[in-house]
């Protein structure tokens, strides 16, 4: 795998784009968020797709040894990362770890349409139909933003399964 491809540094800037915008909405939204140091039941076992994994591999390189990370066990639901309620890579974190507790729009399963999901312990007060596309991340667009950088990104390595579905646990990055 090369060190040096040139997708990270999209995927960076794609990252930088939706902490923008997710700061603004912090902001807007700062009243209804409960998000906090220990409420962290939204910190699963996630997997991310390929790009995502060698960009965050990438930026962690040697100091992967030293962060704190438990050991995976297939028994416990949280992430590895995951320790005192607080995150290990934070700063490398992967971009759907940025949107949590945020209002998320996307697109309805039938694709006529859009529908907003949120953690259920924020926006106690709000009414669904008061989300709009100003008051919410609009997750088509960086979903299909990353989806496409993930294409590119493994048609240009050596990477033998190329479904550009295919997902890595990020647990694995201590392997
Ligand atoms: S990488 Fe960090 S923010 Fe994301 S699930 Fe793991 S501990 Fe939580």
């Amino acid at each position: 795998m090369s060190s040096t491809n040139s997708k990270f540094s999209e995927y960076y800037n794609l990252r930088t784009d939706i902490d923008i915008r997710a700061k603004e909405l912090s902001i807007k939204h700062s009243k209804e968020l409960k998000c906090q140091k220990g409420c962290d039941s939204c910190c699963e076992n996630i997997s991310v797709f390929p790009i995502e994994f060698h960009s965050i591999k990438n930026e962690l390189d040697n100091k992967l040894d030293s962060i704190p990370k438990r050991k995976f066990n297939i028994f416990k639901k949280s992430c590895i990362f995951l320790q005192d309620g607080a995150c290990h890579i934070y700063n490398s974190r992967p971009i759907i770890c940025r949107t949590q507790g945020l209002p998320l729009m996307y697109q309805n399963i039938n694709g006529e349409g859009y529908e907003v999901s949120h953690c259920q312990l924020n926006f106690k007060k709000i009414n669904i139909s008061d989300f709009n596309i100003d008051n919410t991340l609009f997750m088509p667009d960086y979903n299909s933003k990353l989806y496409l950088l993930n294409k590119e990104f493994i048609e240009s390595e050596n990477i033998f399964n190329k479904n550009p579905k295919k997902r890595i646990p990020l647990y694995k990055l201590t392997d």
